[in-house]
């Protein structure tokens, strides 16, 4: 089978129009049918968005630094994933910022800051009390 080769008429995907010489496209133009030779050859010469890998760029700006330069966020973060650097660093101040204090009963924490447990629904860092008071909630429920 020759890449026109189709001899029944089918509409193209791209114009419309009833073609007897109709192709596959091609998979990275994302379209669904047939399309005709005239529109075959202008999208071999459009270039076409390469499909990106949705792991390839920063899912906070969408910058795209390539994957060397992204990193991986922290956990506790709950990104699913991956960040460029300046916003990793901007998350990290924030995170840091976070720790200070318990979001719970906004005691001060020390180096003892830890991050409340997803099935707690709390978001950030509490202190050791009240990771106690979460911990026997947990238990009684
Ligand atoms: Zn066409
Ligand atoms: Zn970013
Ligand atoms: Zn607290």
């Amino acid at each position: 089978m020759g890449l026109f080769g189709s001899k029944k008429s089918q509409s193209c995907a791209v114009c419309k129009k009833e073609s007897s010489s109709t192709s596959k496209p091609k998979k990275e133009w994302n379209l669904k049918g047939v399309v005709c030779t005239d529109c075959f050859v202008k999208l071999m010469k459009k270039p076409h968005p390469k499909i990106t890998n949705p792991d390839d760029k920063c899912v906070t700006c969408g910058a795209e630094p390539g994957g060397l330069y992204l990193w991986k966020p922290k956990k506790q973060w709950d990104l699913k994933g991956w960040l460029c650097e300046p916003c990793y660093n901007e998350k990290e101040k924030a995170d840091n910022e976070l720790k200070k204090n318990c979001v719970l009963c906004n005691a001060k924490l020390g180096f003892i800051a830890r991050h409340a447990k997803k099935e707690w629904n709390v978001k950030g860092y509490i202190c050791k009390d009240c990771w106690k008071i979460q911990e026997s909630k947990m238990k009684t429920s």
